[in-house]
């Protein structure tokens, strides 16, 4: 893969760290990785950990009960039943997927100290293995998203379908920032677009060069997981 780096977790971290401009966050995702190796990307000054799986992260959090200051975000496809959990254990939600799970979100969201911060997640190319709304879908959606009160709707999301050239990811990446600027420039009431939630290990560059403000980085940070 183009784009690997060498060296422990903490060098790993300090050489992306350096090449980072001010306005990106940094989300070390950490599926499947053992809470020993989160530890040290935390004394390497990480604090955004992101988890594809509720219970995954139920279980880290336990463990990691003494790191009080992590802010804990949920990348992979929630199911309804698990919404509440979701709401529970993560501050950030970037998989919101689906008009239906957002209102139910919005809906268990007022019993909380803190508003849950989201992302919207787009598909930008059929996918069948990705979830998300298509944008005409979601420009259909957007009254009925604004409606959510509890709910602060940051940005879009999105995840490029496998085996793309650069040229076609960086394509996506764009549409996904116009998206957000189109969304941006109706002035919903409550609808915030800011985030762009994009990039991976193997796209991050692009994805910065296209305007993303948080990044999810698993293999360039800990290495490969286990199939
Ligand atoms: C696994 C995952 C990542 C991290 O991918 P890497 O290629 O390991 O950097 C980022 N975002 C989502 C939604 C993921 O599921």
């Amino acid at each position: 893969m183009t784009g690997y780096i060498v060296g422990t977790i903490s060098e790993r971290i300090a050489q992306i760290q350096v090449s980072l401009p001010a306005s990106v966050r940094l989300i070390a995702i950490t599926k499947q990785v053992p809470v020993e190796a989160m530890r040290e990307a935390y004394a390497a000054g990480i604090r955004d950990f992101g988890e594809s799986k509720v219970q995954e992260a139920e279980i880290k959090q336990k463990e990691l009960a003494d790191l009080p200051d992590i802010v804990w975000h949920l990348i992979g496809h929630l199911q309804m039943n698990k919404a509440q959990k979701a709401l529970q254990c993560f501050q950030w939600i970037h998989s919101v997927d689906s008009l239906k799970l957002a209102l139910r979100l919005d809906r268990l969201a007022p019993l909380l100290i803190q508003k849950p911060q989201i992302c919207l997640q787009v598909k930008l190319l059929p996918d069948p293995n990705k979830y998300g709304w298509t944008p005409s879908e979601l420009l259909a959606d957007l009254a009925k998203l604004d409606q959510c009160q509890y709910l602060q709707i940051k940005g879009l999301m999105t995840i490029p379908p496998m085996g793309l050239s650069a040229a076609e990811v960086v394509e996506l990446f764009e549409q996904n920032r116009q998206l957000a600027n189109k969304i941006r420039a109706q002035n919903w009431q409550r609808l915030q677009m800011q985030e762009l939630s994009m990039g991976m290990s193997g796209d991050f560059s692009l994805a910065i060069q296209s305007g993303a403000t948080m990044i999810r980085l698993g293999r360039i940070l800990f290495g490969d997981r286990q199939p």
